[in-house]
């Protein structure tokens, strides 16, 4: 068994070392295999599969059999480094300058699962070698690409063989500018649609002969971008509905198209659902369309609203964080989509890592002290957890 204390700065560095550019496993999981096996859990590797896509591998390992089960989540595929060469230290180096720890994934997020690997370790020794309860590590190799061999089967794949998750914490980067800044407690949903106004084709010449579908998808552009969708609720912001791109594709000067069309993506909240936001759109529409043909495609979206209500759970992750960085974290549902959405089909999850800044940049970076205050938080959750 390691010794105590778990180190989580050795295993960032060893996770940062690992070529783990999605969909490459890198060494990164096998690295992690041996670590949770080595300290008793029943680890599980699993390779998904799906035609059209890399094959991906993925991890899962549980020790216990008892509830409480609280499992972490995240993720070891990194985003490309883009040009070495301008990273002050190698992204794949684990090197440390200025009390910072660099490397592509420092921060989003194996500097976070390495926290999460060094706090269970101490919590595992100090309770003679079992928890109370479970605890378990849900990791894939595919968040940052197109995430259709990650986690959406990896639950699955728990689900079929009878794993329950009572609680579940996702160590993506939820601080912006300083560690307990910000709980994820959950995410706004995200809607894709294209808005089409068909016209006829004709002469500019001889407008009354066509019909300019750029009229009306002005009017109904515009009409979209007037309508206020909601106030924000409880814990959102105000749904938001943002044109993307607008098109005609017209190469000629002297033609009226035939059709323009219109791009837009819908950032919504939990007073909404993708149906009734359809339907609120087209109803839009529908009453400024004035004679113009139009339609709107609507692309398919995993990418629903969730929110885990502040309760028991949310307390104690917020009362861990305040007792070792003296602050009070905000509850925050703002920024893009991750895989909470998926998780949260399955139990409560919030999303609490390290500070974001420098994520996806050349220098991604931790500071070394931030490493050891995440492994003190997530140590204190796993104290009182079940206790
Ligand atoms: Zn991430």
């Amino acid at each position: 068994m390691p010794t105590l204390p778990a180190d989580p700065l050795a295993i960032a560095q060893a996770l940062l070392r690992c070529r783990s550019v999605t969909p490459a496993e890198g060494g990164a999981l096998a690295y992690l295999q041996r670590l949770l096996a080595g300290a008793g859990f029943a680890v599980e590797r699993m390779t998904f599969s799906e035609p059209g896509t890399p094959d991906i591998e993925n991890l899962y390992a549980r020790i216990g059999s008892a509830a409480p089960h609280l499992v972490f989540a995240g993720h070891t595929d990194v985003v490309p480094p883009g040009e070495e060469a301008l990273w002050k230290r190698p992204p794949f180096g684990g090197e440390i300058g200025d009390g910072e720890l660099y490397g592509r994934g420092a921060v989003d997020m194996k500097g976070a699962i390495a926290c999460a690997v060094a706090a269970v370790l101490d919590h595992l020794q100090e309770s003679g070698g079992k928890p109370k309860g479970s605890i378990s590590f849900l990791i894939t190799g595919d968040e940052e690409s197109v995430a259709v061999n990650g986690t959406v089967k990896l639950l699955k794949w728990a689900a079929a063989r009878g794993e329950k998750f009572d609680h579940c914490i996702l160590a993506e980067p939820s601080n912006a500018a300083e560690l307990g800044d910000a709980i994820k407690i959950g995410r706004r949903g995200s809607l894709n649609g294209t808005l089409v106004v068909s016209g006829r084709q004709g002469h500019v010449a001889y407008p009354h002969l066509a019909e300019n579908p750029i009229r009306g998808l002005v009017t109904l552009t515009g009409a979209l971008m007037a309508l206020r969708l909601d106030l924000g609720s409880d814990h959102f912001d105000a749904s938001n509905l943002e044109f993307t791109s607008v098109d005609v594709g017209n190469q000629t000067v002297n033609l009226i198209p035939a059709e323009a069309r219109a791009r837009f993506n819908i950032r919504f909240n939990d007073l909404h659902t993708q149906a009734s936001l359809r339907a609120l759109i087209e109803q839009r529409v529908a009453q400024a369309a004035d004679g113009a043909r139009w339609r709107i495609a609507w692309e398919p979206s995993n990418a629903d609203v969730f929110l885990t209500k502040p309760g028991p759970f949310v307390d104690l992750v917020v009362e861990a964080i305040a007792e070792v960085t003296g602050r009070k974290p905000a509850l925050s549902t703002s920024g893009g989509t991750s895989d909470a959405r998926f998780i949260k089909d399955y139990c409560p999850v919030l999303e609490f890592g390290l500070v974001g800044q420098t994520m996806h940049q050349v220098d991604e970076r931790v500071a070394v002290n931030d490493l050891a205050r995440l492994t003190a938080i997530y140590r204190r959750v796993l104290d009182s957890y079940g206790a």
